[in-house]
């Protein structure tokens, strides 16, 4: 990795900021850096003001990691943001019921496009640019010094394959493995790591690491579960939209739901749900899974008149289907108009985006338009954000009722 020196505006020195965008630069990059080359950033006089990665996504090109010049990233730099962060997750750690959590959030934790995520001791990295993705050899090393864990899975978040690399042979002294193997630490061949079962709230579910982007379930979504559960399920008929795994059903079944209906385009995500409902001891045969589009589902519900208790719409940012496409910043007005079709005047609807370029604000708004809010939720202690970056605090649930 290089290391280049950049010109910053006057604007980005009188207010610096983490996120690197392109805007902050006198100049734009020249074509002969690569992601992962060190930014030395520095102001008009050439003092430097600190050092970012030049990494590439949706809205930035690089993340600040330090006020000084650093020369290189070594293991010993992220070991020291891991072992801070990993400090504050003890008592997730500790908790006998929930063994599902994020153990290091990005900007949140002080390094933008990186996570690790803690599902019952094995361990998932994931890396959300080219330029963080090329630290990995240390970051490994890092993550093998300051967390305990029986396997590291690793995953590309940009890119066309967000399968999951299973690092083989990469264990903890202190956890589960037979004594007196050989450990090889350094081994990245792709080993074949099944589903396997992970609790949350008590409550149980299946992941897999290794296939596709998404592992079975959002732990961001933790406290909205385990509210519909104890507070807004009870004797309700439960209307789940883009359900993928159903663990928003699974907790409102639990919660003593008089039926649940799941609605995803996936056939997929349906096989899924129904595992986690035998999972917790539920008959997927007393439930519903529809495989559809959701518009076309509500259009077809409206028309023969049914209607819901308890709606959940919790849409991806983007989506296409044979029907149409989707777009949740500027869509979700219009769903949650379709939704009111088949809810009555005491339903109550939970209304969920992760869309990081749809503000709190402008959400409150859509939301309010038609509809009272009763209860709001954001990310959970765990997914910890950078108040100074934009659309870190991605998490936006409103739990509400019908306006009269
Ligand atoms: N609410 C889920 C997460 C949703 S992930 C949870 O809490 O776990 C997005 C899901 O929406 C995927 O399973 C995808 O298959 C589904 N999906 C995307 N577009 C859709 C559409 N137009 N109609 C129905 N399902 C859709």
């Amino acid at each position: 990795m290089n290391t280049h020196k950049i010109k910053v505006r006057d604007l980005y020195v009188a207010h610096p900021a983490p996120l690197l965008k392109a805007e902050h630069l006198v100049a734009s990059l020249s074509h002969d850096m690569d992601e992962g080359d060190l930014l030395h950033l520095v102001d008009r006089f050439g003092r430097n003001v600190g050092t970012a990665i030049y990494g590439i996504q949706p809205r930035s090109i690089g993340w600040v990691v330090s006020k000084q010049a650093l020369p290189s990233l070594d293991a010993s730099f992220f070991a020291h943001k891991f072992a801070n962060a990993f400090s504050k997750r003890i008592a997730f750690l500790k908790s006998p019921k929930t063994n599902v959590f994020r153990i290091f959030n990005g900007e949140g934790d002080g390094i933008g496009g990186l996570t690790v995520d803690y599902y019952d001791s094995h361990l998932l990295i994931s890396y959300y640019n080219l330029g963080i993705y090329r630290y990995r050899e240390a970051i490994r090393k890092a993550v093998r010094q300051t967390a305990e864990f029986t396997a590291i899975v690793e995953k590309k978040r940009f890119g066309d394959n967000q399968d999951g690399e299973v690092l083989g042979g990469v264990f903890s002294e202190n956890l589960g493995m037979p004594a007196g193997e050989p450990r090889e630490t350094e081994q990245t061949e792709a080993r074949n790591l099944p589903p396997f079962i992970c609790k949350e709230n008590d409550v149980k579910c299946w992941i897999d690491l290794v296939n596709g982007g998404m592992t079975g379930i959002f732990a961001d979504q933790r406290e909205v579960r385990k509210t519909i559960r104890n507070k807004y399920a009870k004797g309700q008929r439960v209307l789940n939209l883009f359900s993928y795994t159903a663990m928003f059903s699974v907790f409102a079944a639990l919660g003593g739901a008089k039926s649940t209906t799941n609605v995803d385009l996936a056939r997929r995500s349906h096989e899924l749900a129904k595992a986690n409902y035998e999972l917790n001891n539920l008959s997927p045969d007393a439930h519903e899974f529809i495989t559809g589009d959701v518009f076309q589902f509500l259009e077809s519900a409206a028309k023969s008149d049914y209607r819901y208790d308890l709606i959940i719409i919790d849409p991806p940012s983007f989506s296409n289907s044979s029907y149409g496409t989707f777009s949740s910043e500027k869509g979700l007005g219009k769903l949650i108009e379709a939704c009111l079709k088949v809810a009555h005047k005491n339903s109550r609807l939970v209304v969920s985006t992760n869309n990081s370029r749809i503000s709190a604000e402008k959400f409150k708004k859509i939301v309010s338009e038609k509809l009272v809010v009763l209860e709001e939720f954001s990310l959970p202690q765990d997914y910890r954000y950078a108040k100074d970056v934009e659309g870190s605090n991605y998490l936006k649930v409103a739990i509400c009722k019908i306006k009269i």
